[in-house]
């Protein structure tokens, strides 16, 4: 695929960053590499929409990844920074920010009890992990293909979102002691889990998933999927814990739990709850928590943990988080949705929509994808052309066909109609491309 040399800027940029940085970029998804083409260097934010170092703006889909549910610069959230900043950045002692951030999480969130802040979704699910081991005193992890939970060495095995998108089977620099201890299950399958704990009794100290997960692409629990994983660890003495890092406090207002109602031991969080900050955390039952150093001996630690600005940016985003902004994001994302599926079967393009709340990805295959396998079946190539076409009309999508997509309550009439005016192209592109 060719694509038009329309960033110079961005492309300067770009040249620069590749001859001090890896690849070029800070995270790899961020660098094109499966769809091709310049990546963006973006310069400012506002509401629905981004702007390049070219000048050009977008609307944006990808909201950061998550964290920007109320959209850029939401003048609050800039209000409390900046309150925030002017009495310094970190001062290494506890701090007032922090205990309202937690005290919010845990009146959000009724299973957690207790919550411990880290500084990203990696952290936090790394710490989950080995409290659980230590609590347990058990030594195996159960995970699910196409699920991420970060850069975690023993979470890195057939992970989703990057690892998906660059096809990666394993990392070269996670040895073999340290991804021996994990066992990757299909998603959504049960009976998997099941046999797992009939083959290791004893053995497993906790089965770790995606509330629901979004970086295969958006790929729901099937009805009864969490409630079964929660009653095998229950019977098998092992704890269950829900990755909610992408969808905490952004599927409802107690994230994934809010919506299935199923009970976790622990629980992981990040994006959303730092109003995009480097804020995350992990938490959950307090008879568990009651491990963690020092009040017990399980070791975690953090110097930037629970920072001033970043706390004061997460809760001032939580508190403008009401029902009515969930039921605001919901209807545009709901909105967006058919807005793509009505465009891509005009041309004939075979699709399935995919929504978790107001997550969503598109999947280019007309059979439900319930697995990282189903996602893997789908004609990727014609996500490339969909996305080229929307960026070249001003509309900033994942670039991977294995991400979800993400709104906020910014996105107004406006961006929605500038959605709306890119389609027709962009699903012609999607349905002349060739693999
Ligand atoms: N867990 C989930 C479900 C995620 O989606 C992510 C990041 O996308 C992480 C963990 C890791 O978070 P971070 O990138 O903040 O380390």
């Amino acid at each position: 695929m060719s694509f038009p040399y329309d960033a110079p800027v961005s492309q300067t940029l770009f040249d620069r960053a590749s001859l001090v940085t890896p690849g070029g970029v800070n995270s790899p998804v961020r660098a094109f590499r499966a769809v091709g083409g310049t990546p963006r260097f973006m310069v400012s934010g506002s509401g629905p929409y981004l702007t390049d170092a070219d000048g050009r703006e977008y609307v944006d889909l990808v909201c950061s990844w998550g964290p920007m549910i109320l959209g850029h610069s939401h003048p609050e959230v800039i209000a409390a920074v900046q309150e925030a900043v002017a009495r310094g950045t970190s001062f290494g002692t506890p701090g007032e920010g922090e205990v309202a951030l937690a005290e919010e999480i845990v009146a959000r969130i009724e299973p957690v009890e207790q919550v411990r802040l880290v500084s990203s979704g990696t952290e936090a699910t790394m710490s989950a992990i080995r409290l659980a081991r230590g609590f347990t005193g058990r030594a195996k992890v159960v995970k699910f293909a196409g699920c991420y939970h970060g850069h975690v060495d023993a979470l890195l095995a057939a992970a989703g979102s990057g690892v998906a998108t660059f096809g990666l089977p394993d990392t070269p620099g996670v040895t073999g002691a340290q991804a021996g201890d994990t066992i990757v299950l299909p998603y959504n399958d049960l009976a998997a889990v099941r046999e797992a704990f009939a083959a290791h009794p004893g053995e497993i100290a906790c089965v770790i998933t995606e509330a629901s997960p979004g970086n295969m692409g958006v790929v729901p629990p099937l009805d009864g999927f969490n409630a079964g994983l929660k009653e095998l660890c229950a019977a098998n003495g092992a704890l269950y814990i829900s990755d909610e890092v992408m969808t905490g406090f952004r599927t409802s207002k107690a994230g994934w739990f809010g919506v299935d109602g199923v009970r976790p031991d622990l629980m992981t969080f990040g994006k959303v709850m730092g109003g995009g900050f480097p804020a995350a955390a992990f938490g959950g039952r307090a008879d568990v928590m009651a491990h963690l150093a020092p009040a017990g001996p399980v070791y975690q630690a953090g110097t930037l943990s629970g920072n001033p600005v970043a706390t004061a940016a997460g809760l001032a985003q939580l508190r403008l988080l009401d029902d009515a902004a969930y039921a605001k994001v919901d209807a545009v994302s709901a909105e967006i949705r058919g807005l793509v599926s009505e465009a891509l079967a005009k041309e004939g393009v075979a699709h399935t929509v995919q929504a978790a709340s107001n997550m969503f990805s598109v999947f280019f295959t007309d059979r439900p994808v319930r697995n990282y396998e189903d996602a893997k079946q789908q004609e990727a190539f014609r996500f490339t052309a969909f996305f080229h076409s929307l960026l070249s009309q001003g509309v900033y999508l994942p670039p991977s066909a294995f991400e979800s997509w993400f709104v906020s309550t910014a996105h107004d009439t406006q961006a929605v109609e500038r959605i709306a005016a890119a389609l027709p192209a962009a699903a012609r592109a999607a349905s002349e491309a060739t693999a």
